[in-house]
């Protein structure tokens, strides 16, 4: 396993022991180096976060133990694997840095066999967990991210939304007749139609935070923070515009010769009181609608003004 594009940051608040992490670590590793708690914790939230951070528990602004547990309590930084590197090796000092939430401790004075192989260690954990983390999160068939991954991202972005008050979107997508183009045309043939469909999809959801996904059999979404009713507009028409382009024969569709989608969009400030799930209810309703209107359109859920508002 490849190790070497792992990024960890040292953090210590002297340059000696600094340089001397530097001197084992810097020919498989890219490091950054922070001398104080306040600039670790930066870093560390940072948009270049570190894979592994090794962190001295002696630092003047803030005890090492507490910048492991602030960490831990960050949504960003969470899951950050801290190694601990200290002086202090009692029982007491290594059971209270594992409750801060540490995965390691290497003691001091740093023995340059036992930091390297534990840095190793820790990055191999890591990159497999997530390669795991990935495959869970991934539908096989279209490659996108699939209902488990959904799942948490709606209530991820949901609780960021809350809390920056801002507005999100939500559109669920369903194929038009897929029974009948599977039944007629072969199994075979509705995965492809299935995996161009999340191409286009992957495709016209072009920010980092946009999140598209297939939830079901022949049902995609495409979750949308900070994004209004004339941005979820913007891209459902530019899904349905690269569909029709793609022109992929629907010899047995009731509504058109080619393959087309039906979608039901909602736009919302999340509030307390309210469970995210109630999002996917809305756009859901909003579907059905589109599908009893004829088939081949979106449509926003009824309330969706009275809410944005
Ligand atoms: P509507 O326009 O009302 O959505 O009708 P529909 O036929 O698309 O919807 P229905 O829910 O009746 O049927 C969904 C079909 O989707 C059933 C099945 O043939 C197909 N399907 C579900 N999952 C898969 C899959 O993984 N691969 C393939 N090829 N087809 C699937
Ligand atoms: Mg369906
Ligand atoms: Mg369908």
């Amino acid at each position: 396993m490849n190790v070497k594009n792992a990024s960890l940051l040292l953090v210590d608040d002297d340059p000696t022991v600094l340089g001397y992490m530097c001197n084992i670590l810097e020919e498989h590793y890219k490091l950054t180096c922070a001398e104080s708690a306040a600039d670790a914790l930066v870093i560390a939230s940072s948009d270049h976060q570190p894979d592994i951070i090794l962190l001295d528990v002696n630092l003047p602004d803030m005890s090492g133990y507490d910048v492991c547990n602030a960490l831990k309590n960050i949504d960003v930084t969470r899951d950050i694997p801290v190694i601990l590197v200290s002086g202090r090796n009692e029982d007491v000092d290594f059971a209270y840095g594992f409750d801060m939430g540490a995965v390691d401790f290497v003691p001091k004075p740093i023995n340059s066999t036992v930091l390297s192989v534990r840095v190793r260690n820790h990055v191999r954990l890591l990159r497999k967990t997530q390669a795991l983390k990935a495959l869970a999160h991934t539908d096989p068939l279209t490659k996108i991210a699939n209902r488990r991954r959904y799942n948490e991202a709606l209530i991820e972005e949901w609780r960021r939304s809350m809390r920056s008050k801002s507005v999100m979107s939500l559109i669920v997508i369903d194929i038009d007749d897929f029974k009948l183009y599977n039944d007629n045309l072969g199994h075979g043939k509705g995965d492809d139609v299935l995996v161009q469909f999340g191409e286009i999809l992957r495709y016209c959801c072009k920010r980092n935070s946009d999140l598209p996904a297939r939830v079901g059999g022949e049902e995609f979404v495409a979750l949308l923070p900070d994004t209004d009713e004339q941005g979820a507009t913007q891209i459902i028409e530019k899904i349905m515009k690269e569909l029709q382009d793609a022109a992929i024969p629907h010899p047995y569709s009731t509504v058109s010769d080619m393959v087309t989608v039906s979608c039901g969009i909602v736009t919302d400030y999340p509030v307390k009181g309210e469970v995210p799930e109630s999002m996917f209810r809305r756009a859901d309703q909003a579907l059905y609608r589109a599908k009893s209107d004829g088939k081949n359109r979106f449509l926003f859920c009824d309330d969706n003004k009275e809410v944005a508002q």
